[in-house]
């Protein structure tokens, strides 16, 4: 099942850059995997896929450990800041930070390990209450203050738009992200540029990229439905 509804989701990748003039490789796929077994995971990972998305420390560290090396985990959840520690060195890329103190501990962390550690800024762009992630107005001193950080480099923005079942709905909230991260990289022009957008998921994966996704991160799409229910 996993590898029919892989190449669903490969084809309609590929239909959405062709409709916006974009080329497939400026898209990244990302297997969201959280509460799914390592099955699961090697049969996307024999089908090709790479990249995988994880949303709690504790299980991105233990399915590290029982998988493939060539793996690259994405940390797509909220991160708490003492569990950091345990993170460092495993991603290749922690999408939800939004706030100073959070990159702070990254970069201390980074720095007795001697690594840097490629994150993104999240971006709260419904401006829901229920979610994380900063205002759009406040990224830019956000992104400013962590740029001075050695050990953090900062790729690019993410999202996780509200949940639709109309994808259309979303259009705005992804056209405002692009937007938001042109202005930003016209602000700090002589740095290296902020280019990834991590947006999109199961609901709407097509629309973002079709304004302007790099990293598209399908969940259910790709591993049915989740049950929080059983513990992995
Ligand atoms: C769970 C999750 C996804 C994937 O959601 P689906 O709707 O299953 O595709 C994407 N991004 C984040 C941050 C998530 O927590």
């Amino acid at each position: 099942m996993i590898k029919e509804n892989l190449k669903a989701v490969e084809a309609n990748i590929c239909a959405a850059c062709e409709r916006a003039g974009r080329r497939r490789e400026e898209v990244t796929l990302i297997a969201v995997s959280k509460t799914k077994p390592v099955e699961d995971i090697m049969e996307a990972y024999s089908a090709g896929i790479r990249d995988f998305g994880e949303n709690k420390v504790q299980e991105l560290c233990d399915k590290y450990e029982q998988l493939p090396k060539d793996i690259r985990w994405h940390m797509i959840g909220h991160l708490q800041k003492n569990k950091v520690k345990y993170l460092i060195g495993k991603t290749v890329l922690i999408h939800g930070v939004d706030s100073f103190e959070l990159a702070q501990e990254i970069n201390k962390r980074s720095e007795q390990k001697n690594v840097v550690s490629d994150i993104l800024i999240e971006v709260n762009i419904a401006n829901e209450d229920s979610k994380f992630g900063i205002r759009s107005e406040s990224a830019f001193s956000l992104i400013e203050q962590i740029m001075e950080l050695s050990y953090v480099n900062i790729k690019g923005l993410m999202c996780i738009a509200p949940y639709v079942v109309v994808p259309d709905e979303n259009r705005d909230y992804f056209k405002k992200m692009l937007k938001l991260d042109v202005d930003i990289n016209k602000l700090l022009s002589n740095n290296s540029p902020m280019d990834v957008m991590s947006m999109g998921m199961t609901c709407d994966y097509e629309t973002a990229i079709e304004e302007g996704a790099t990293m598209v991160r399908v969940g259910t799409g790709i591993f049915g439905e989740r049950d929080y229910g059983i513990k992995t």
